[in-house]
């Protein structure tokens, strides 16, 4: 295959950019509303920027989500398969649209008992691109809520959709912030959520590692069926529970189904992360205000814009649901977990106050009188290490780091013995 030659690259002159400016395409206004830099791109340049004046340094990173050991074999192998599967003409298949439907049972049996029909679970590339497009079936109409702190994609896909309103100091006028701080357990006063809200929550959280309660939930299902508001659940680290009284997903409780979406993904329990595959359940009960099926408009609009998951992929999770793809499973966030215990017996040692990192893969720290950011900084000066800024995630982020537990283990070791530095 040959590609046609292009012309060569060229400046234009002023005069000419000028003119080709009054022909283009108009930007979406919303997204010069977004706050300076995504978080992460931030933290990179700053890593840059620190490793361009200590070029020795060896740079730990306990900053970032991103999963670092590998696919274990038996998922492995049902990957590999899954690709000699597409180059054989026999097994080959092309788009699969919802998902294979024995993943989609099988998600439904590990998960949820069986609780719901398998055409209330769509599979997809992930839960963040799932949330992505979720907030397209409410529009610049949301009333959006979240957790503070909270996962960025929250509140920046509600900017990009037109929900969030004027950007202010603190924030988006448009968008309710519940405070998640040390005085209420991370479990925030769900006094101020208004009527019709359509309410972001995470548990197992992040950045703050909580983990809900079942009366808590019960308590923020109760609070969405009295404002006939709609929670986008977002259950990305439920594997990472260890504490079976906790719960692990929204359907826990009782009244759910007819209140809440739920998002979750093989990134963080498969180390799926650069594979790709996730999924959320939509359930018949869940009626948006006027009572349209939220379930139709879901079907419709995943149709639009969304051609299905990668079927190597979904090989891979369908081993990854077997008994020895879940023993993997357990075994990889293990391992995590381990990481995680380090990193809080760490700093416990120093006197630094934390939570998290027992039944998640995060671990909050408080630095109080330090603003995030010089948190940041002294922790990269000191014991070049990487972090992330609680204040990143929110308002109320101020003051703490967040430590990722997803690393090789020599790192974590390394770096917990560098943070005696501090
Ligand atoms: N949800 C939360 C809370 C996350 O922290 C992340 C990734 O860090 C995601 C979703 C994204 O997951 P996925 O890889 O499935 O898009």
């Amino acid at each position: 295959m040959r590609g046609m030659p292009l012309p060569g690259r060229r400046g234009f002159s002023s005069a000419a950019k000028n003119d080709i400016l009054s022909n283009m395409a108009q930007r979406n206004s919303t997204l010069a509303h977004l706050k300076a830099g995504y978080l992460f791109p931030e933290i990179a340049r700053r890593r840059r920027e620190f490793a361009a004046v200590h070029p020795g340094a060896k740079i730990i990173s306990l900053g970032v989500g991103n999963t670092t050991e590998p696919l274990l074999p038996h998922i492995c192998a049902a990957l590999t398969e899954g690709a000699r599967r597409l180059g054989a003409v026999e097994t080959y298949s092309g788009y699969m649209d919802e998902g294979l439907p024995e993943l989609r049972g099988k998600i439904n049996e590990i998960f949820y008992q069986e609780h719901f029909g398998i055409d209330e679970i769509f599979i997809s590339d992930g839960s963040k691109c799932d949330i992505g497009r979720l907030q397209w079936l409410f529009g610049p109409g949301a009333r959006p809520v979240v957790q503070d702190p909270s996962y960025p994609v929250y509140v920046d896909g509600s900017v990009i959709a037109g929900a969030a309103g004027e950007g202010i100091e603190t924030g988006y006028q448009g968008i309710t912030y519940l405070p998640c701080t040390k005085e209420n357990g991370y479990f925030p006063d769900l006094s101020k959520i208004k009527d019709e809200s359509l309410i972001y929550f995470c548990s197992p959280n992040n950045p703050t590692g909580a983990v809900s309660t079942q009366r808590e939930l019960a308590r923020l299902v109760e609070k969405a069926r009295s404002t006939k508001s709609i929670i986008i659940f977002d259950a990305a680290y439920s594997t990472y529970i260890r504490d079976p009284s906790l719960p692990t997903t929204i359907y826990a409780i009782d009244g759910a189904e007819e209140c809440a979406i739920e998002v979750n993904s093989f990134s963080k329990s498969a180390g799926f992360t650069g594979v790709r595959l996730g999924w959320s359940v939509v359930p018949h009960a869940l009626r948006f205000s006027g009572g349209e099926s939220v379930h139709a408009d879901w079907a419709r609009l995943q149709a639009t814009i969304f051609n299905g998951a990668s079927n190597i992929a979904q090989f891979g999770a369908l081993a990854a649901l077997d008994a020895e793809g879940r023993a993997e499973i357990t075994a990889l966030t293990d391992f995590y977990l381990e990481n995680a215990r380090l990193i809080r017996t760490a700093l416990k040692a120093l006197g630094i106050e934390c939570t998290g990192g027992d039944n998640s893969p995060y671990v909050w720290a408080y630095f109080p009188g330090e603003q995030s950011w010089a948190a940041f900084a002294r922790i990269l000066e000191t014991c070049h290490v990487i972090t992330t800024p609680g204040s990143g995630f929110g308002p109320a982020g101020e003051g703490f780091v967040r430590f990722s537990a997803f690393g090789h283990r020599a790192d974590i070791e390394e770096a917990c013995g560098r943070l005696a530095k501090l």
